[in-house]
């Protein structure tokens, strides 16, 4: 029997990859705004807790399974920054040229030009589970001053894989889901719920 979970975000993107690897499991996935879920705060300083929040709170309002991903950039010579504030490093509204403006900008000063993209996914069966399901995925790599490529999103066109030579937004998406933070999480994720 195939069982409804809820996608806790509205990204048509990481629906279309939530739900290809999710249905061999018998689950179909839903975005949270079919169902007149609004967006969930996010104010905490860790991503497993944005997360989990966002988890809950899709399923509190909808009394279904739920899904949540809390992802982001972090730059190790500032310390993690922009982590878990990543979609509004440069304040409201949120603004992806303003987000990367600032960064090089924050960066500049700095030799050490390392980063990674992390993710982490939570399931939680109903709103209070209380032991819900957790995965997480890195990708290492390192910030350039200048964009390249079209795809991706985000830091994307500024965030560059060594060993490929190429930035995130000049993989095709395919090789993108497969190498990425979001991409690792998911399959960890999906080896629990097996
Ligand atoms: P969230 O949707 O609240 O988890 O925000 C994640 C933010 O982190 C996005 O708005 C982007 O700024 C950044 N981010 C996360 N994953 C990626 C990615 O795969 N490419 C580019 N930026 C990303």
């Amino acid at each position: 029997m195939t069982q409804t979970l809820i996608l806790a975000s509205n990204n048509a993107g990481k629906l279309r990859e939530f739900a290809t690897l999710l249905a061999p499991l018998g689950l179909s996935v839903e975005p949270q705004g079919m169902h007149n879920v609004p967006e969930a705060e996010e104010p905490h300083l860790t991503f497993v807790e944005n997360a989990l929040e966002k988890a809950r709170h899709a399923s509190r309002l909808t009394g279904l399974p739920a899904l949540a991903d809390d992802s982001g950039v972090c730059v190790n010579a500032l310390g993690g920054a922009p982590g878990v504030l990543s979609a509004r490093y440069a304040g409201e509204p949120k603004s992806d040229q303003r987000n990367n403006d600032k960064l090089i900008a924050d960066l500049a000063p700095h030799a050490d030009k390392s980063a990674y993209y992390y993710c982490v996914l939570v399931y939680v069966r109903h709103a209070d589970d209380p032991q819900p399901v957790i995965a997480d995925g890195r990708w290492n790599g390192m910030m350039l001053d200048a964009p390249r490529g079209e795809g991706g999103f985000g830091y994307d066109p500024y965030f560059l894989l060594p060993e490929l030579g190429l930035t995130a937004a000049e993989l095709p998406a395919a090789d993108k889901n497969r190498l990425s933070h979001r991409g690792q999480a998911l399959r960890a994720l999906v080896e629990k719920l097996k």
